[in-house]
C-alpha cells in the first residue's frame, strides 16, 4: 500500500481549490493500492486556503507562513503528525507526494518569499515521513517505481 498526496489523486484539496491529478496515481487509489491523504485538510484547514511557503528563521527554525504573514506552522505540523500516524497504522513504507509543496514537497520547496524560486528542503509532512523511514517519490520521479 502506498500513501499519495490527495491532490495528485484528483481531489480538489489544493490551497486554490484545484487538484494536480496524475492519471497513474489516481488509478493507484482506484485500484486499492494507495490511500490518498491531504495533510493540510486533515489538519482542519479550509479549502481554498491561504497560500503558504516554508520560511527558515534566523535561529534555523522552520516555519510555514502565508503571503500576508500569518503563521500556520502548528497546523502544518499537526497535519504531518496525523499523516504519519495513519501511515504507521497501515504499515506504509513508500509515499508519492506533490513536489514543492510546503507540506508534501521533497527535495525542493519554494524559498519563502513567494518569488517562484526554489531552495533545497522538504515540506513539513515529507520531512516527518522521511525521518520515520518512509521512502518518498514525487510526481516528478515516481515512474522509477512504475508500473506498480
Ligand atoms: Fe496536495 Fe499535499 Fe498540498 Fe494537500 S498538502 S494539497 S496533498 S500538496
Amino acid at each position: 500500500m502506498y500513501l499519495v498526496s490527495a491532490c495528485l489523486a484528483g481531489i480538489n484539496c489544493r490551497y486554490d481549490g484545484k487538484n494536480t491529478k496524475i492519471a497513474e496515481i489516481e488509478e493507484l487509489v482506484k485500484d486499492g493500492k494507495a490511500i490518498s491523504i491531504c495533510p493540510e485538510v486533515i489538519a482542519g484547514l479550509n479549502t481554498p486556503r491561504d497560500s503558504c511557503e516554508i520560511v527558515i528563521t534566523d535561529d534555523g527554525t522552520k516555519k510555514v507562513i502565508s503571503k500576508d504573514n500569518k503563521d500556520f506552522t502548528l497546523a502544518y505540523r499537526d497535519g504531518a503528525q496525523k499523516t504519519l500516524n495513519i501511515a504507521k497504522i497501515i504499515g506504509i513504507n513508500t509515499a508519492i507526494l506533490k513536489a514543492k509543496s510546503p507540506s508534501c514537497g521533497c527535495g525542493q520547496v519554494y524559498d519563502g518569499k513567494f518569488s517562484g524560486n526554489l531552495i533545497n528542503g522538504n515540506g513539513i509532512t515529507a520531512e516527518l515521513l522521511l525521518i520515520n523511514n518512509i521512502k518518498i517519490y514525487t510526481e516528478e520521479n515516481f515512474k522509477e517505481i512504475y508500473p506498480f
